[in-house]
């Protein structure tokens, strides 16, 4: 991993709200005066009833509870719209982005999105929705979806946003497992040019699982199936509703909403998250991680159906008064210069993203970028996975033109925003790491078999030894799971399920699932690692490695490789692999088995799902788990059909 030093920018330095010395000194002291930092900093939000005791947090089984600014009340939707009417009412909030360039976007103002909001809210009551209920919303990239999930929050109902791309199975499933009455669909999604058919799989979904509402917002206007009695027109219910409405006092730990993780690692869980601590944690994250400051174009190109959706795109956004773009479309449509034409046309100065993207674009060359503007950028993001060094510079050198620091955000859908991560005026940067810890958030690495706490420069699992303000409450329905998945492997501490090394200047180095280890005689080493060597093969265009059961070694290695377009999968190549690893990393890292796969299976959100390959790899076929999330299901029929015979 390149250890090269990247300093603090010197015109950042001196300009950002947080430098490397209010860095040190403000984390010092949101561990050692947790009641004055967050005091302070719950200022942020506008609170109908102040909070009373700062946290209520036990993480033993025994009396385990989790609650922040205990006996506050607020609302988080008028502090995302409400309180910025006097003062930047006519500022717009969303600039949408269509799918395609030439299709007339829109600009909604903060009276605008306010007045849409308060509409919608009427609308939902007057489906009978009421406080506490949960709402399920299937949307694509609209501002219809952040009017929905708003609408939603300011009269306390829980929302439940289910990603446009899932289908009706993955529908159905988290419609039951939350008990939601009411959907809220559009006609058709946009990606890429294709047409998605939503309101056809919100149909289908409900031949599962019955709903009494469904409402039916008119993107496309494409011809759908309509039950009478049961659907209802966005446009013509907010027709008839008043555009006013009040925002409900919420206490700081009612639910806010609920939202299923992706699913690489299991069953989807319902990550609960409530609404005092989530609104406090995400604006400040949101306000020192991209130093913003009203008046600035900030771009995050995650899906509303994302926790970053959520999080990064919808509320803290809103809450710090942002002018944002949203982004229907896709990075490669109608070409691989897209997100940086959309840069220009808004010119936004800061961009936030996934590297699974970058790397797509990486693959196309430079001139898709260069030949773009891009000067009003000033900062770049990166979130989701680890950023893999090569693509790290990139994004640095091409994308950036080393002009932009790019903060590294490492947090998970479980934590509500950004836990681990450089701070442009503050942090010196090292590509690949997530760098350092945010406010209040304590991560240590423990030995991941004995538990033992590591200390200075180690590797091992990466835990949260204490609360922070957007940790999720609960697993929605299940709150055993949420102690069983989090609290009970290492005692006393959340366990983040990942694994990560600390250098020497404690930088933290997210080197993927604890899961994703594998260990050959003895020897422990991260999948990552064997991955990134054989994706340095000039043929190989993608590589996913899962260990195997071995009667000598304990653990082989099994790697699943993607060829490049027109590459013959011959025996021959199989066998220049194999020495090809064991050339880059050793003879420790020799794959046992290597299986050429047209397609890996992936996540909507475009993560490889190990589980399924583990499976495959162990010969264990019988039961895969939940397939339900599979971007593409037919890819795992593929490898099961062939499977080298070992
Ligand atoms: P599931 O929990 O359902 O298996 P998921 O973990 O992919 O799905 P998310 O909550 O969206 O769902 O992703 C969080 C995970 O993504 C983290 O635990 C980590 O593995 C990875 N991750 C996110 N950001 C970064 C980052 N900046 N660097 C390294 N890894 C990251
Ligand atoms: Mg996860």
């Amino acid at each position: 991993m390149s250890e090269e030093l990247f300093p603090v920018p010197g015109e950042w330095a001196a300009s950002a709200k947080i430098n490397a010395s209010a860095y040190d000194e403000r984390y010092a002291r949101s561990i050692s005066d947790p009641e004055g930092f967050w005091r302070e900093e719950s200022q942020r939000i506008d609170w109908i009833k102040p909070w009373e005791t700062l946290k209520d947090v036990s993480y033993n089984e025994a009396d385990f509870r989790i609650g922040w600014f205990m006996g506050g009340k607020l609302n988080i939707c008028a502090n995302a719209l409400d309180r910025h009417l006097e003062t930047r009412g006519d500022t717009p909030a969303i600039i949408w982005e269509p799918d395609h360039p030439d299709t007339p976007g829109r600009t909604l103002t903060y009276r605008d999105l306010h007045t849409e909001v308060c509409t919608f809210a009427n609308v939902l009551k007057a489906n009978g929705v009421n406080k506490g209920d949960r709402v399920t919303i299937y949307l694509p990239m609209v501002p219809e979806a952040a009017i929905a999930m708003l609408a939603c929050a300011r009269i306390g109902a829980v929302h439940s946003v289910v990603f446009a791309g899932f289908s009706p199975d993955a529908l159905a499933g988290r419609i039951e497992d939350c008990q939601s009455n009411i959907v809220i669909t559009a006609d058709e999604g946009l990606r890429g040019g294709k047409k998605v058919p939503l309101k056809a799989n919100v149909d289908a979904a409900l031949e599962k699982t019955p709903a009494d509402t469904v409402i039916v917002y008119r993107h496309t206007g494409g011809s759908v199936g309509f039950v009478e009695g049961r659907d209802v027109w966005w446009h013509d219910a907010a027709a008839n509703a008043s555009p006013e409405c009040a925002a409900e006092a919420m206490d700081a730990e009612d639910p806010l909403f609920i939202l299923y993780t992706s699913g690489s690692t299991g069953k989807p869980k319902g990550v609960m998250h409530t609404t005092g601590g989530y609104a406090v944690w995400t604006s400040m994250t949101h306000e020192y991680v991209f130093d913003y400051r009203p008046g600035q174009v900030y771009w995050c190109a995650a899906d509303v159906g994302w926790v970053t959706g959520h999080s990064y795109v919808v509320y803290a956004p809103l809450i710090n008064g942002a002018t944002q773009v949203m982004f229907e479309g896709v990075p490669n449509y109608p070409d691989v210069s897209r997100f940086w034409n959309v840069v220009d046309k808004h010119k936004v100065e800061i961009f936030y993203a996934a590297p699974t993207a970058l790397r797509a674009l990486m693959r196309e060359g430079d001139d898709w970028v260069t030949k773009t503007d891009r000067s009003s950028l000033r900062l770049l993001g990166s979130v989701g996975e680890p950023i893999n060094p090569e693509a790290w510079d990139w994004y640095h050198r091409v994308v950036g033109e080393r002009r932009c620091p790019i903060v590294d955000t490492w947090w998970q859908t479980e934590t509500g925003g950004a836990m681990i991560t450089p701070l442009p005026g503050a942090t010196d940067l090292k590509p690949g790491s997530a760098s350092k810890p945010m406010f209040g958030v304590q991560p240590a690495l423990v030995d991941p078999e004995k538990g033992t706490l590591l200390k200075g420069a180690a590797s091992g699992a990466l835990v949260i030894t204490d609360s922070w303000p957007g940790q999720m409450r609960t697993v929605y329905g299940d709150h055993d799971r949420f102690f069983q998945t989090y609290f009970s492997q290492y005692p006393g501490y959340y366990f983040t399920g990942d694994g990560c090394r600390r250098d020497e200047d404690g930088y933290y180095w997210i080197t993927g699932r604890i899961d994703d280890v594998i260990n050959v005689s003895g020897h422990r080493m991260g999948t990552a690692e064997v991955e990134s060597a054989l994706v340095e093969h000039p043929l190989v265009s993608e590589a996913a490695v899962v260990g195997m059961p071995h009667d000598v070694k304990g653990q082989g290695i099994y790697a699943y490789v993607t060829t490049n377009a027109g590459t013959e999968d011959s025996e021959e190549l199989r066998k220049e692999l194999v020495q090809w690893v064991r050339k880059e990393i050793g003879p420790i890292a020799t794959p046992d088995v290597v299986q050429f796969a047209p397609g890996l299976p992936k996540t909507r959100s475009g993560k490889i799902m190990r589980r399924i390959l583990r499976k495959i790899a162990e010969n264990d076929t019988g039961n895969l788990g939940d397939t339900s999330t599979l971007a593409d299901p037919g890819v795992v029929d593929d490898l099961l059909a062939n499977r080298p015979r070992t």
